[in-house]
């Protein structure tokens, strides 16, 4: 968002020229240029740090994390394809606590069919003293989410997980595989499953 008016404008272009637009962004910003971002955009991937003010103020520097969840919900609400990145990150916030908290103000707030994603956490910069995420870790953290009630649930930075594909919620066939960045539609067709016929969340045309 520090770049909004590129945003603005490329958005105006795009959908000119019936292109999609998502952005990648960490939702930090007002109400007000949320609910204009909303607007111009069709999908967003926010990255939701971690659910407490006391890890936005200590690894973030933000005084408050409630401009990230506002963002989220004026996205949800205004129908933008919304999906929520948490890199976990060992010792800040990795607590299961926190996890599921941000797992059930997901499902209270937002919907049970926004696709969360769970990142693997690699030393860089300056937190090169902390260790990567262990898998067990990331995948404790997909079980918190699945008890929840959360259908589209992934583990991101890990290659050839299963984590990494899109499972039916209802019957549980694999539906998109994923390897690296290059995803192979296996039992999906106009947006439900094969198997069962449920209606899977996304866009698919
Ligand atoms: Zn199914």
């Amino acid at each position: 968002m520090i770049a909004f008016e590129y945003v603005r404008d490329i958005a105006e272009i795009a959908h000119r020229h019936n292109i999609k637009m998502a952005v990648v962004d960490n939702g930090y910003i007002t109400k007000k240029l949320a609910r204009k971002l909303g607007t111009l955009i069709d999908a967003a991937n926010i990255d939701v740090k971690g659910f407490s003010s006391d890890f936005y103020k200590e690894v973030c520097s933000s005084p408050s994390w409630k401009p990230v969840l506002n963002t989220c919900e004026i996205f949800h609400e205004l129908g933008v394809h919304l999906e929520i990145t948490n890199l976990i990150i060992p010792t800040k916030n990795d607590s299961m606590d926190m996890i599921t908290d941000m797992c059930e103000w997901i499902a209270k707030n937002l919907s049970t069919d926004v696709p969360l994603h769970f990142s693997r956490f690699h030393p860089d910069y300056k937190l090169r003293n902390l260790p990567v995420t262990p898998l067990e870790t990331l995948e404790a953290a997909y079980d918190v989410a699945k008890e929840v009630g959360l259908k589209y649930i992934y583990i991101g930075n890990v290659r050839s997980h299963k984590g990494n594909d899109t499972y039916c919620h209802q019957c549980n066939t694999l539906l998109i595989q994923r390897t690296g960045f290059f995803p192979s539609i296996r039992k999906l067709s106009n947006g439900k499953c094969e198997n069962c016929h449920t209606p899977i969340s996304g866009v698919f045309n």
